[in-house]
């Protein structure tokens, strides 16, 4: 594909997505000569904008990258705008697609790929997917359509959502995002389980006690809750960013490396998931959610903070609590994945020690300071014998030169390559709403209220009791066995 003619489509070019991730990863791939030497990009949108203004649109967002100001306006120069009065007008679409047919006839190449960007709201993917299918499909490349979450609000409306495009496009054309299958250590969870031998024998039941995947952020809705309030944290973060992690941790080796033998494994997990209960999970709203003005319901029962347990009846799996746990206006940013190890019983000398011994962790840290580590028990160095903490690092600040580009610029150029591994798959996502919606529902149905914690801090109190008691309980089909 690098040696073919490329045209990219961005529809919703006068969007937030678009100036804040959808150019500026485009730019980074530029910058990088990733992208091939013929190639233009189209801009679509309803706002009336020329080419010139688009440019200027997106310019300071495109140089707060660090991006010379060289490569940036030979980077503008590829780029052109195209407006429309829907995002299905047949008119302005079928004049865009002449340019960009003239622009591939240039080429000597016989190959021309097109790429079209999704960065609307899901209401027009229908409209927009016709008119593509109509006018738009290329006919010596590949057609590829980028897709941005949300995938529905529950099972119901996602299935709609997946019929809109199905329709017209085969699975293989549709490449639907979720950004943190583009962060660097969950890209890394594959090789570093499956290339290391060590972990094969102990990443299972018999050595795991409990996995707890956990999402923070210590900013508000800031201004935003309007938005938010129509999802809530559980559909913002937690069936869909962080149950795809859980699912590239739980998967059992996938036959083959390729997309779709990931994905087939993946889905595995998710088929022998137990559909999530109210009682599996425990709800919190920060102090103060309701003042921002852009929340209309001010009793909302919107949660900001969800911890949720899983269980996963496969026999690696059987009995271990899976814990998800996300929460906004926390006391800190983080995102990692922590496996806790049973606790030590073999050593009589060891247990003897005065001070209890702490089970060993396996944490992946997808932020802030991405890092794997694993901490171990080890003797206080000098004349104690007991035992403390310590950790063996691999922190990807220490590598030295490192590139470490944004989720979106990866999986852009996954597109490209049309490696779908990093994507989710349709009954990947018909799956993820099927465990969530019953949860989801009886949230919005019976009007449960969540509980109230303290901004900055790290979720309701009665957190502690819950994590302690759900992170040690078996499972309802072990406890029947
Ligand atoms: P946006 O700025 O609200 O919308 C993008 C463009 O779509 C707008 O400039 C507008 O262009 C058009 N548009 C907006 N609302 C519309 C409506 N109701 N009907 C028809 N056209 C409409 O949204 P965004 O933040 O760029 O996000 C685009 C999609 O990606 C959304 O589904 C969002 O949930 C998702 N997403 C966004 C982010 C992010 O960081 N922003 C992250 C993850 C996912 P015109 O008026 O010029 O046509």
């Amino acid at each position: 594909w690098h040696d073919e003619v490329l045209s990219i489509v961005v529809v919703g070019a006068s969007g937030d997505l678009a100036k804040k991730k959808t150019y500026p990863s485009l730019l980074k791939l530029y910058e990088e000569n990733l992208l091939p030497k013929e190639l233009t990009i189209y801009g679509y949108a309803r706002s009336s904008k020329t080419h010139e203004g688009l440019r200027q649109h997106l310019y300071p967002h495109l140089i707060k990258t660090g991006t010379s100001e060289h490569i940036v306006n030979s980077f503008l120069e590829r780029c052109f705008y195209y407006s429309g009065k829907t995002y299905g007008d047949e008119s302005a679409y079928t004049s865009m697609i002449g340019d960009l047919a003239k622009f591939e006839s240039t080429s000597e190449s016989t190959v021309a790929n097109r790429l079209f960007y999704l960065a609307v709201p899901p209401n027009v993917f229908g409209e927009s997917g016709m008119v593509i299918k109509k006018i738009g499909m290329a006919t010596t490349g590949w057609t590829r359509l980028v897709i941005e979450k949300p995938f529905g609000h529950d099972l119901d409306s996602c299935n709609e959502l997946l019929k809109t495009l199905s329709d017209d496009f085969d699975e293989e054309c549709l490449y639907r995002i979720d950004h943190y299958l583009g962060k660097e250590v969950v890209q890394n969870m594959i090789l570093f389980r499956f290339s290391n031998p060590i972990w094969e024998p102990i990443w299972n039941r018999k050595s795991i006690e409990s996995v707890t995947i956990t999402f923070k952020e210590n900013i508000d809705t800031n201004g935003r809750g309007g938005y938010f309030d129509k999802f809530g944290i559980i559909r913002d973060i937690l069936q869909n960013h962080l149950l795809q992690v859980l699912t590239l941790f739980a998967m059992e080796p996938p036959e083959n490396d390729d997309a779709d033998s990931i994905r087939d494994a993946k889905v595995e997990v998710l088929k022998n998931m137990e559909i999530i209960s109210l009682d599996d999970c425990l709800l919190g709203q920060y102090d103060g959610y309701s003042d921002d003005s852009t929340i209309e319901n001010k009793d909302t029962n919107c949660p900001t903070y969800a911890a949720l347990r899983c269980w996963i009846h496969t026999p690696r799996w059987e009995g271990v609590p899976f814990i998800l746990q996300a929460g906004k206006a926390l006391d800190e940013k983080l995102c990692e994945v922590r496996a806790t190890f049973k606790p030590a019983k073999t050593l009589a000398s060891v247990q003897s020690v005065s001070k209890k011994i702490e089970p060993s962790e396996l944490v992946l840290r997808l932020q802030p300071n991405p890092a794997i580590e694993l901490h171990n028990n080890t003797k206080i160095p000098g004349l104690s014998t007991s035992p403390m903490k310590s950790k063996m690092t691999m922190s990807y600040e220490d590598i030295p030169d490192l590139s470490n580009p944004d989720a979106y610029t990866r999986l852009l150029l996954s597109v490209m390559r049309g490696d779908q591994g990093s994507f989710v798959r349709d009954d990947e996502l018909r799956r993820s709403w099927e465990i969530f919606t019953p949860l989801l529902h009886a949230i919005d149905d019976t009007g449960v209220r969540p509980l109230p914690y303290k901004p900055t801090s790290k979720g309701p109190e009665e957190r502690v009791k819950w994590m302690e008691k759900m992170s040690k309980a078996t499972s309802p089909l072990q406890s029947s066995l």
